[in-house]
């Protein structure tokens, strides 16, 4: 299996909303009828199966068709399937493993890896797509242009809704972190590769929100094509963070979108008051 079906099956669990797997040692102690693919649905319940079969995922047997001795057999040894990182991970171990990186085409043309900045234990999170030639420069994410905007929107918003937020608050950081040449959309291996790290930030800071600036954010978190237009303004779901995707401020800073400038602060608008309103209040609320 290739990394492009494994990671479709993967996936496919996740949107059911599946995140832990049985340990393969697991299931090679059970009966071979319980070793066909068999998610676990509760993390307390014996179960059986880990390998990814070939056929479409309505083959799984259910838990109970497993031999009684099969299901006796199985400590209740579980995996996450989308594996926030290792254990006691941080975001220093995750920029120590990033390294000097070379694991895509856009080592070629950086000057600095951009990991990210700002408070480490961020109530909220901010992703954008990649650094631009300011933040390759300076190996800071949203120094440039579009990055006083957003600064101006987190401060200027948090104000006039009497919220003390300030930019050096949040966390911000991109899904590639090294610049992409001529600052192109990254290329959906680049995002595959460099989103484990954009994963695991995500996993060490656990934000109560994220905020996907742009449709390739979005697309990097929520695992859609959809346009930015139809994402912007509702909220998703990344793992059990919610995510609200509005548009980049790149796209804010060209004179003719002032209509969607408007939009992307009532959604900014929402994700502070969603984030900082004391005391905390469901999500349907906002
Ligand atoms: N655009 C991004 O998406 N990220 C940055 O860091 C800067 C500009």
């Amino acid at each position: 299996m290739d990394r492009q079906e494994l990671r479709r099956w993967l996936e496919f669990y996740r949107d059911l909303g599946i995140d832990t797997l049985w340990l393969p040692e697991t299931a090679a102690r059970l009966e071979p009828q319980a070793q066909q693919m068999q998610p676990a649905p509760a993390a307390a319940a014996p179960g059986a199966g880990a390998s990814p079969a070939a056929a479409p995922p309505t083959m799984a047997p259910r838990r109970e068709d497993a031999k009684p001795a099969a299901r006796a057999a199985a400590p209740p040894q579980l995996v996450p399937l989308f594996d926030a990182g290792p254990e006691g991970d941080s975001l220093e171990r995750i920029r120590a493993d990033i390294g000097d990186c070379r694991r895509c085409r856009l080592c070629e043309g950086r000057t600095h890896i951009v990991f990210g900045s700002g408070n480490p234990q961020a109530r909220l999170v901010f992703v954008g797509e990649g650094p631009g030639e300011e933040e390759d420069l300076q190996g800071l994410p949203f120094v440039g242009r579009a990055g006083q905007l957003l600064t101006q929107m987190i401060n200027n918003t948090a104000a006039k809704e009497g919220m003390s937020v300030r930019r050096e608050d949040v966390y911000i950081c991109n899904v590639v972190k090294c610049r992409p040449p001529k600052n192109r959309t990254p290329e959906p291996d680049e995002m595959e590769i460099c989103g484990q790290f954009l994963f695991r930030q995500l996993g060490v800071i656990r934000p109560r929100a994220i905020c996907a600036l742009g449709a390739t954010a979005a697309k990097a978190l929520l695992g859609t094509r959809e346009g930015i237009t139809k994402l912007r303004g509702r909220w998703h779901m990344w793992r059990d963070i919610p995510v609200m995707p509005t548009y980049h401020p790149s796209y804010l800073l060209r004179p003719y979108n002032q209509n969607a400038k408007r939009e992307a602060w009532e959604d900014l608008k929402k994700v502070l008051h969603y984030v900082y309103d004391e005391p905390p209040r469901p999500l349907s609320d906002f």
